[in-house]
């Protein structure tokens, strides 16, 4: 049994029902997909937030391809990305990040060494920055005690390089700027991202919205593949037995089912692919988390994401994306063919604000003027043309707040009752709370799922020694 269909609980789901496990999903409100959403406004099609992955991210990318759904979500061929800044004339100053041919960590050389929106001495001591970070180890219980921004000040990086270059970077993946993001986090996003394999950073997202691309998609092949969804389906409760409880040092508690509408639904084994304040209330009392000890994962906290989307009467932005400096503007992305615009009827854009805590709690009309004024400086097209739409989403959970100590918050998918286990992008994966987190976390509890319930009735086996959703690669 799962619950919960997001991305964790689908890819649990789907490995589950992959490993020959007769498989049920549970999800608490209509839809699947859980943070990744799609609704219609208008005739066209918006997204709760715009979703890009990266080359590296591998488990999301396979998920993906599982569920049929990898051509629309094509990668960048390399990457490249313009960077704006408004200078306040009709030509704003554009600086490309791309990559070159040459191997990691040099392939963003070029790049950085004329990327205009620094100074040069900014510049050259980028490099220092770069091996610094190439030298640690994310094993490092250290590296979770300290704030990237500081990191990075200690090694030579100036307010303005960290605003204009290193938070583009930590904003959309650890959802932080540097000054507050753990070091561990964004480390795992440089090393694994930008400094060991030179195409890993290469981008992809959505040309479909994103209920058609995960949610949809995803119900079809699991219930082509017998597994049972069953949405609007809130699970208040699971149920435990300690009568069947192993021996000795074994758990004292065994997960024997769940509580939906009142009724028991009785499980060989549970994955728990809830946000991390459900999976709290949910486990045991005494036993929430692995690491109960330092405290719980509901002190994980949130972290907003905001993305404010306009509908314009003609193309405006030249970029399938481009980033901001200088600006109130992150990311932009063209989602024209998303929404399901017609190009020939005008484009639609989509910018999307990392770490909003201060946009979170603005009217959508103080946003909306905020930011096509900010897209009129960055794109001078934008100047004449008419806003037919617009429309503000916003997410106060996002993300957890990744930042330091909450490495140790953060459970592995076993838990201390026998038959249970969690998943989510919250879990101890390693990674920030993206996609590939999500996924990883759910193919990993699905095969120590399948290992318990195979033990149970003799039926599918799994290889072992899964302990953390890293080592799934393997
Ligand atoms: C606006 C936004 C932008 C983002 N951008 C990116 C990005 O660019 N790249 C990236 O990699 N990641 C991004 N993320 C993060 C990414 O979407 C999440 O990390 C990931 O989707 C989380 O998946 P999950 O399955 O762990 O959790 P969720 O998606 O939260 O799924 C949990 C599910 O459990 C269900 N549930 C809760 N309680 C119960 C219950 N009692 N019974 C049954 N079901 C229950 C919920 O309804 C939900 O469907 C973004 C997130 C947001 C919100």
């Amino acid at each position: 049994m799962v619950v919960g269909g997001g991305l964790a609980g689908l890819s649990a789901a789907l490995s589950c029902a992959d490993g020959g496990a007769d498989v049920l999903l549970l999800e608490r409100k209509p839809r699947l997909g859980g943070a990744t959403w799609s609704f219609r406004r208008n005739g066209l099609s918006f997204d709760n937030g715009q979703h890009v992955y990266m080359r590296c991210c591998t488990a999301y990318r396979r998920f993906l391809e599982r569920i049929g759904s990898a051509g629309d979500a094509p990668l960048q061929e390399r990457l490249a990305i313009p960077v704006v800044r408004p200078t306040g004339g009709d030509a704003p100053a554009v600086s490309w990040i791309r990559r070159n041919d040459l191997p990691a960590p040099l392939q963003l050389g070029s790049s950085l060494a004329t990327y205009a929106h620094l100074g040069v001495a900014d510049r050259l001591r980028l490099g220092r920055a770069v091996l610094a970070i190439r030298r640690l180890h994310l094993s490092d219980p250290a590296l979770d005690t300290e704030t990237f921004g500081s990191f990075l000040a200690r090694h030579g990086q100036s307010p303005a390089a960290i605003e204009r270059l290193w938070d583009l970077i930590t904003l959309p993946t650890v959802n932080l700027r540097a000054a507050e993001a753990s070091l561990a986090l964004a480390a795992k996003v440089f090393q694994t991202g930008l400094l060991t394999e030179p195409d890993a950073a290469d981008l992809g997202w959505a040309r479909v919205p994103l209920s058609t691309l995960h949610a949809e998609r995803a119900e079809q092949v699991l219930r082509s593949s017998g597994t049972t969804v069953h949405r609007s389906a809130k699970v208040s409760a699971v149920r435990y037995d300690d009568s069947s409880a192993g021996t000795g040092s074994g758990p004292s508690l065994v997960a024997t089912g769940v509580v939906v509408d009142g009724e028991t639904v009785e499980a060989d084994a549970v994955v728990l692919a809830v946000p991390h304040d459900v999976a709290e209330e949910l486990l045991p009392r005494g036993q929430r988390g692995a690491r109960a000890d330092v405290g719980s994962a509901a002190d994980l906290g949130r972290s907003p994401i905001v993305d404010v989307h306009v509908v314009y009467d003609r193309t405006v932005l030249g970029y399938d994306v481009a980033a901001a400096v200088g600006s109130p503007v992150q990311y932009v992305f063209d989602t024209t063919a998303s929404s399901g615009l017609d190009p020939a009827d005008g484009q639609c854009v989509a910018v999307s604000i990392s770490g909003a805590d201060a946009e979170h709690g603005e009217r959508p009309e103080v946003l909306v003027e905020r930011y096509t004024r900010a897209i009129a400086q960055l794109f001078p097209a934008a100047r004449d043309a008419k806003v037919v739409d617009a429309v503000v989403s916003r997410e106060h959970a996002a993300t957890f707040r990744g930042i330091p100590g909450t490495a140790v918050l953060r459970p592995r998918p076993a838990t201390e009752v026998a038959g249970l286990f969690l998943a989510g992008a919250w879990t101890d994966t390693g990674w920030p709370a993206t996609m590939e987190g999500a996924v990883r976390s759910g193919v990993a509890a699905a095969a120590l799922a399948l290992r318990t319930a195979g033990n149970e009735r003799g039926g599918p086996r799994v290889p072992g020694g899964l302990e953390r959703p890293e080592e799934v690669d393997a």
